[in-house]
């Protein structure tokens, strides 16, 4: 069994490292609230003061943090801090890209092994252990991590070298905000002509116009049982995530020129619903902002 330092105990890392010390690792945990901290210490995991404690004499540090700048400043702390660079880094924050790898590189440089490792999933999965990891590093990083991320995750995908677990789960992200309003506004568009909402499911789910955010996550009540639709959109995942994670592809897409005028269209859209104080709805809820009912 390994020592484990899990950093960010919010409400994904939290389960993530329950999920781990439930596997019989010995976890110490590190969060910059106290309300964290409480809830940890009420789940059995007991905080250290600050990072470099945390990190002290431990096999693994996994972190779970909002952002790139909690991530470098976090990780900063850690090679400062004379941590044996035997000990194993994951960060499975959604950040951005630049971050991700410039950190990736700065670990190498010091010695140690660090892969990114960003999740779907959402907190259900988080609780359940059913994430899916999308890893960047090197062959031996992801060889080191994956028995970790197999606790805590269901499928764990190698997506290349550093900073690639980031890019595939931005990518993946791009896509399912792009496609959920198109789902969006053909159920919307739909309706208004009269079209029945499972009518045009039983068409369009075996047609091509076929796609997860149809098939598994219908925003229209109805033709998905377990979808947000059917439950007042309560997340799920929330619109102000997938603004986050929009914002995130935004950001690279301008770092190496590529065009991405959907994925820009469909930032703008959840913007606007976070704007409209809706950022807390599932991301399926942006039907109601095209039916003008938000
Ligand atoms: P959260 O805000 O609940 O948790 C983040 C935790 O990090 C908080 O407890 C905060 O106090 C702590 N923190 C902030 N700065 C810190 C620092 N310098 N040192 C230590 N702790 C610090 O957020 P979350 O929902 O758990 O999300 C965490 C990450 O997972 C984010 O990057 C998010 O994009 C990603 N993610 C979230 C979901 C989701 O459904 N919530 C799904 C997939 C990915």
């Amino acid at each position: 069994m390994s020592k484990i330092c899990f950093i960010g105990l919010g409400n994904m890392g939290l389960p993530m490292a329950l999920n781990l010390k439930n596997a019989g690792h010995d976890i110490i945990g590190f969060d910059v609230t106290d309300a964290a901290k409480d809830a940890a210490a009420k789940d059995g995991i007991t905080c250290a003061p600050t990072v470099t404690e945390a990190a002290k004499n431990v096999d693994v540090v996994v972190s779970m943090l909002p952002a790139g700048q909690h991530v470098r400043t976090v990780y900063a702390e850690i090679f400062a801090s004379g941590a044996a660079t035997t000990t194993l880094l994951i960060d499975s924050s959604t950040i951005d890209v630049e971050s991700a790898r410039a950190v990736g590189a700065d670990a190498a440089d010091k010695g140690f092994t660090m892969v990114d490792a960003p999740v779907s999933g959402g907190v259900g999965g988080a609780t359940a252990g059913t994430l899916t990891f999308m890893v960047g590093g090197a062959d031996d990083g992801f060889a080191a991590a994956k028995p970790y991320l197999d606790i805590m995750g269901q499928n764990i995908f190698h997506a290349g070298a550093s900073g690639n677990g980031q890019a595939a789960k931005i990518c993946n992200n791009m896509i399912l905000g792009i496609s959920m309003i198109a789902v969006s506004e053909g159920f919307a568009l739909g309706e208004k002509l009269g079209l029945d909402a499972q009518t045009l499911f039983d068409i369009s789910s075996t047609a091509s116009g076929q796609c997860w955010s149809m098939t598994s996550y219908c925003p229209a009540p109805g033709p998905v049982p377990t979808s947000p639709a059917n439950n007042g959109y309560a997340p799920g995942f929330a619109a102000a995530m997938m603004l986050k994670d929009l914002k995130l592809a935004q950001d690279a897409a301008n770092k190496v020129g590529q065009p991405i005028p959907l994925g820009a269209e469909a930032g703008s859209l959840y913007q606007l619903m976070d704007r409209m104080g809706q950022g807390g709805l599932d991301f399926s809820g942006i039907i109601e902002m095209l039916r003008g009912e938000l």
